[in-house]
């Protein structure tokens, strides 16, 4: 065994920790060890074992937690590249990698040993040294230890050392004498939440004694296949008691059942095989069906345009995968992973298919990555780190919506999923797929270029038009009608025009909230956050002020805080007023709202999907949420009321964003018989974003934002990377930024530019005051060299880590 190990913690420092390796103890590279760290003890990851004695003293490792490693070799290759890419800690890369639970948070029993039945046995024939004076302290509580487990099978760690004030380290003494054995219990199973199923006792049950509003939950029940969520049957809109009055009666049957996502929810989807695939689909699998049978890296992106069949396309590839006994990981957006699409993964793969989503709990997290590593689930569908699932024989990564902001994480370590994803490939020799109807500039680019081979789904499925678009410009609306209206005449005609032919209507306001600012007409000054310096926003229904950045919430003032008048107005429209108003034009129309404010859960987002899907409502209106990747067939009109807002703002990405946003809502119109039309009321009528949504013309807008991306000196031209300075303090703020600043300018750095040091377009943010410097190179090498010797700079300037935020790709610069 060698001497030492350097170990990765996850503390934010660039530095791995060297430790010596006591006899006995066993670390296995890309394993994890506890380690005394400063004060405390804690977990890190083995990155090398060697002889090499290092210059200071070291520290002994406490205990090896694995046998085997946790991170694979090329996981511990990605993680490495990752901290190096992206200027991140390794040690806090790893902590991402991992599922928490697994890391940090597992479950420990131990256990009497015959040893340490022995051991209590012969204490007891020499008189107890529980009892005897001279008996050192940690005697006795070794004796404790041993006489409570005696009596029991297994204790759960916590509980052994609350009973007998044990510390952790003479637990582990006592291991290594074998008096007690630990043992790891997984925490998922009695961690994992209890659902409530409703279950049909009998498929024949007859009906026909039965008043109505029990015939609708048993024919539901009988038709979801005898099993449904109780949660889910409460929106069936029959009263509670029906339910307890068919159990009382004996049909129905309520079961405690651990969460899962394999009970069937009201409305099975039809199988995404169901249909015939288009030409253009069948060209997509095939092309990707040979990349992947090739065994070599290969890069592709499958611009499809909205409705085009691109998930049907995946399916196939993914199931193909799986056939050859190969794996694949399908990577979604936050919010593309409701519980229809895990349906549907579960429809196709059954419990070969591991799901990993937000509303996990560490344990379940913890859980599903063991079965994944333990080859009992060879696809993997999930959010962001879903990147870093431990399959073995990687053939097909997937993701899907590659333009996704939420693909970005926006805490250390910064890295951009569908990057990492793109990395991972290239190391497991294996076939990455970026889907999208609105590729960003950089991966459309890189296939324009040859990087990527560019697959196109050109056509809406069933060969369905394109809806109409037609603009309208708000300037003019305002000088005809004489006042700033939120709802144009003409949107406000084709919503009618729709709902008297009882079809469907969508609005979107990319804004929540019911006004965003709060004006004194007296003396000119808005609320602001207390914490942040932006606008306060009020929430009607809530009754209380909140800022949309941190979170604080405040009373709804009745008079101005700055000059004490109570000519306080609330100005501007979020979608929880755009609700209302609309409320108040249509009268007649079922109204829902799809935002943040109303949407807690994925079964939130489900639901309100769904009532549209069924008819239940008539509008929809929300925030971009609404936007986002569904199939609602009904819906042949949308309305933009407010989606340029973004242009206004001072980011090199509004363009792009705001192209994407209309063009991801227009496509919402029109996917089932009826033709869609959008109507777009703008402020910008001119600008090309809007200008090239309306003509669905993707091929236009790229060129045209290329060449201001060109000029500007933006990626996809070069690299780009925001460091910002913060801190609680002003002063502080101002003296790093300047300090960093005079840095940058006596060091030479060719070839990078460096704008800066700035107040960020939001000056303060949860406390902190913020000041950037934003740093373009066509060399990323040289860029993260400079920033690599930026950080040294400030280290030696006791500049803290965590108050020097490196952002390379930054996707979001205020
Ligand atoms: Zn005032
Ligand atoms: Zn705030």
């Amino acid at each position: 065994m060698p001497h030492f190990c350097d170990v990765a913690v996850a503390v934010p420092l660039d530095m791995v920790f060297t430790y010596a390796i006591p006899p006995g103890i066993e670390p296995v590279v890309g394993g994890r060890v506890l380690v005394p760290f400063r004060q405390q003890r804690m977990s890190g990851i083995v990155v090398e074992l060697h002889d090499r004695p290092p210059q200071v003293k070291t520290k002994k490792v406490i205990e090896a937690l694995d046998l085997s490693p946790v991170l694979d070799e090329q996981l511990l290759k990605l993680g490495k590249w990752i901290a190096d890419y992206y200027l991140a800690p390794l040690g806090e890369v790893f902590r991402t990698m991992l599922p928490l639970s697994a890391e940090f948070k597992r479950a420990v029993n131990y256990r009497i040993t015959d040893e340490g039945r022995m051991a209590l046995h012969l204490a007891g024939m020499s008189g107890s040294p529980a009892r005897s004076k001279r008996a050192p302290e940690q005697q006795l509580v070794e004796f404790r230890v041993l006489d409570y487990l005696a009596e029991r099978e297994s204790v759960r760690e916590e509980r052994l050392r609350g009973t007998t004030r044990a510390a952790k380290a003479l637990l582990t003494g006592m291991a290594r004498k074998k008096w007690i054995a630990r043992e790891d219990v997984s925490a998922a199973q009695d961690a994992a939440r209890l659902v409530k199923v409703a279950v049909l006792r009998s498929a024949e049950t007859s009906t026909k004694k039965l008043n109505e509003n029990q015939r609708t939950l048993v024919e539901t029940l009988a038709a979801a296949g005898g099993r449904v969520l109780v949660e889910a049957l409460r929106s069936l809109d029959v009263p509670r008691t029906t339910l307890s009055t068919l159990v009382r009666r004996g049909l129905i049957e309520l079961v405690e059942e651990p969460q899962d996502l394999t009970t069937p929810k009201l409305k099975p989807r039809q199988s995404p095989f169901e249909f015939e695939f288009s030409a253009a689909q069948k060209n997509a699998r095939t092309k990707i069906g040979e990349a992947v049978a090739s065994h070599k890296f290969a890069g592709l992106l499958l611009h499809g345009i909205t409705g085009s069949g691109k998930t049907a396309v995946y399916l196939a590839c993914m199931r193909e995968v799986l056939e050859q006994g190969r794996s694949s990981i399908l990577l979604v957006p936050e919010i593309g992973l409701t519980p229809a699409v895990a349906a549907d993964l579960h429809q196709v793969f059954g419990d070969q298919v591991a799901i990993l989503h937000s509303g996990l709990s560490n344990a379940e997290r913890a859980e599903q990555w063991h079965r994944i590593r333990r080859g009992e689930a060879r696809v993997v569908a999930g959010t962001r780190s879903a990147v870093f699932a431990p399959v073995s024989d990687l053939a097909l990564i997937i993701v899907d919506e590659e333009q996704d902001s939420s693909y970005k994480q926006e805490e250390t370590p910064r890295y951009n999923a569908r990057d990492v994803a793109v990395m991972r490939a290239k190391m497991a020799g294996a076939v990455v797929v970026l889907g999208s109807a609105t590729p960003s500039l950089e991966s459309y680019y890189n296939a324009k270029k040859n990087k990527y081979t560019l697959v196109e789904l050109p056509d809406r499925v069933e060969q369905r038009p394109l809806p109409e678009v037609e603009i309208v410009d708000m300037r003019q609306e305002f000088q005809e009608t004489g006042q700033e209206q939120v709802i144009s005449r003409k949107l406000a005609d084709e919503i009618r025009e729709r709902l008297e032919k009882k079809e469907q209507v969508m609005v979107l306001l990319n804004r929540r909230g019911y006004s965003p600012v709060v004006l004194c007409r007296a003396c000119g000054k808005t609320l602001q956050c207390q914490n942040c310096a932006v606008s306060m926003t009020h929430h009607k229904r809530e009754r209380k002020m909140e800022c949309h950045y941190c979170g604080h919430v405040a009373r709804i003032p009745d008079k101005c805080a700055h000059c004490g008048s109570e000519y306080v107005y609330f100005v501007g429209t979020g979608s929880e007023k755009l609700e209302e108003l609309l409320h108040g034009m249509f009268p007649q129309a079922r109204i829902g709202r799809l935002d943040r404010d109303t949407v807690r859960g994925r079964e939130d987002f489900e639901h309100a999907l769904n009532a549209l899907n069924e008819g239940a409502l008539d509008m929809l209106v929300g925030t971009q949420m609404i936007a986002k990747g569904h199939d609602i067939h009904g819906v042949t009109l949308v309305g933009v009321v407010g989606a340029d807002m973004a242009l206004g703002l001072p980011d090199f990405r509004a363009a792009e964003r705001t192209f994407q946003l209309l063009t991801q809502v227009a496509g919402r119109a029109g996917r089932g018989q009826t033709p869609g039309k959008v109507i777009l009321q703008t402020y910008f009528q001119d600008h090309y974003a809007v200008q090239f949504a309306a003509r669905h013309d993707f091929a236009g807008f790229y060129e045209k934002e290329l060449q201001f991306r060109a000029w500007m000196h933006y990626p996809p031209y070069s690299a780009i990377a925001n460091v910002l300075i913060r801190s609680e303090k002003l002063d502080e703020a101002l003296t790093w930024s300047g300090e960093l600043g005079r840095w940058f300018e006596k060091t030479k750095h060719e070839g990078i530019r460096v704008l800066g040091p700035a107040a960020a377009p939001i000056t303060r943010l949860k406390r902190d005051y913020r000041y950037h410097f934003i740093l373009k190179s066509p060399s990323r090498e040289k860029m993260n060299a400079l920033l690599r010797a930026m950080l040294a700079e400030a280290a030696a300037r006791k500049i803290p880590r965590t108050q020097v935020i490196v952002d390379v790709d930054a996707v979001w610069l205020m």
